[in-house]
């Protein structure tokens, strides 16, 4: 099947897989009960990985689709790490000794917003818990207009190892039309400073599918980041849902790529960055040879969870801040979107979660199809035999192959690779608005 025809077949919202089940399918039922046995139930020499959520900037991107508030002083940001201090407490008391640590997360928002004695509060709380040593991976992600030689400073100070950075588009059109103004030269200066103050890890993340994006102005951009030499890129397809964020509508006075040239923008970054010695990881990874990532994929370890692609192998994630998500190997717990909730929790001595899931035993079997076929693009499929069907279809179309019980994708299948991971999905079904394009 040619590539117009494969669009307009499979161009369809589905999840990105980084749960299983996906959030939308969170419901109520996890109590506060249940969630202390989990935390009590954590092994002390089984390491786990930590995730803290800063949901402010200081400029609202007008793509963004993470849960964040713009602030214009410092103190909401003082008041939510105390009371984030107080949850880490409220947290690890429910634990029964000190866990070890896998890699450590903070994500946002902007976390790099945080003063160095805010975050140091932060980690000291939660050294008081998890055991971290000079090995630990600390990685943060950064918003390069808010990165001085001050604020790196901060960040080595406190032990931080990798840092993600948001750069996105280097095209000065598309800069202002999604107001995000973070000259070249500027991101240049950031890497430098970085690189002279000993942080080594670098990450970028681009986005396709933007307003006044067009496939050469990505080549550009794929041309811009490379010189700059990160170990991994993140690529991102820009998910245009303006009933639930509403500053996107901001951007439909721009035009913006169809299908076809976000299917051509995926292609052209993979073509420049394999060019330049970047191995493609998943559906939205790159890294470099050397890359701990390449390596794991290689070694069939490669793991996905809610940052993406990790090399990651700890089994639980403890997560903390308003929307923040705690995956258990048998169940997921979210906390509260809303700040005046989680806030009134926290002081009142309670978890601020809000939902979550338990999984049962096919959820888990169901959670590793998917995972195998999102990290290693195949996977047994002989406890499935009612899809048949589906999969000979996918195989028709060419999407993947078969071999006796095991699939594998194709080349050609690769940017669809979450449409055949969906048909794994117990809980799936095709509806607009709850998840992005699948192109
Ligand atoms: S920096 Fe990131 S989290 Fe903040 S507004 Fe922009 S896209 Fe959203």
């Amino acid at each position: 099947m040619d590539v117009s025809a494969l669009l307009t077949k499979y161009d369809m919202p589905v999840p990105r897989y980084t749960s299983y089940p996906t959030a939308v399918h969170f419901n109520h039922n996890v109590s506060q009960n249940e969630y202390a046995n989990w935390l009590g139930a954590l092994s002390t020499d089984k390491p786990v990985s930590l995730y803290v959520h800063i949901p402010f900037c200081h400029i609202l991107c007008h793509y963004c689709g993470c849960h964040t508030k713009v602030v214009n002083s410092y103190n909401p940001v003082k008041a939510y790490v105390q009371t984030l201090v107080k949850e880490i407490h409220l947290v690890g008391k429910k634990m029964t000794g000190t866990v070890s640590i896998s890699q450590m997360h903070f994500g946002g928002g902007s976390p790099n917003l945080l003063e160095a004695e805010d975050l140091k509060d932060i980690l000291d709380a939660l050294k008081q818990y998890f055991s971290f040593d000079e090995n630990t991976a600390i990685a943060l992600e950064a918003d390069p207009r808010l990165l001085d030689e001050k604020k790196i400073d901060g960040l080595i100070q406190n032990g931080v190892t990798r840092i993600s950075l948001g750069v996105q588009d280097f095209d000065p059109k598309v800069q202002e039309a999604v107001n995000r103004i973070q000259p070249f030269k500027k991101i240049k200066e950031c890497v430098q400073s970085l690189r002279n103050a000993g942080i080594e890890q670098l990450n970028f993340d681009l986005m396709i599918g933007l307003p006044l994006q067009t496939v050469k102005s990505i080549e550009k951009n794929v041309e811009l980041a490379v010189s700059l030499s990160p170990d991994r890129f993140a690529v991102f397809a820009y998910a245009h849902v303006p009933w639930m964020k509403k500053q996107q509508k901001l951007l439909e006075k721009y035009p913006m790529p169809e299908t076809r040239e976000r299917f051509d923008m995926v292609a052209c970054v993979k073509r420049g960055l394999e060019a330049s010695g970047y191995q493609a990881i998943g559906i939205d990874h790159f890294a470099k040879k050397e890359d701990s990532l390449f390596q794991h994929l290689e070694h069939k370890t490669l793991r996905r969870n809610f940052q993406g692609y990790t090399d990651d192998q700890a089994e639980s994630i403890i997560s903390f801040g308003l929307s923040s998500i705690t995956s258990f190997r048998g169940a997921y717990v979210q906390n509260t979107t809303d700040a005046p909730t989680y806030r009134s929790s926290i002081e009142a001595g309670a978890f601020p979660i809000t939902r979550g899931v338990v999984l049962g035993d096919e959820d888990i079997v169901r959670r590793s199809v998917i995972e195998q076929i999102m990290c290693g693009y195949k996977t047994d499929v002989s406890v499935y035999p009612e899809l048949q069907q589906t999969l000979k279809e996918f195989q028709e179309d060419g999407l993947i192959d078969i071999d006796g019980s095991c699939i594998s994708i194709t080349k050609e299948g690769w940017p669809f690779a979450r449409i055949v991971a969906s048909s794994f999905d117990g809980y799936f079904e095709p509806k607009e608005g709850q998840h992005a394009r699948a192109v």
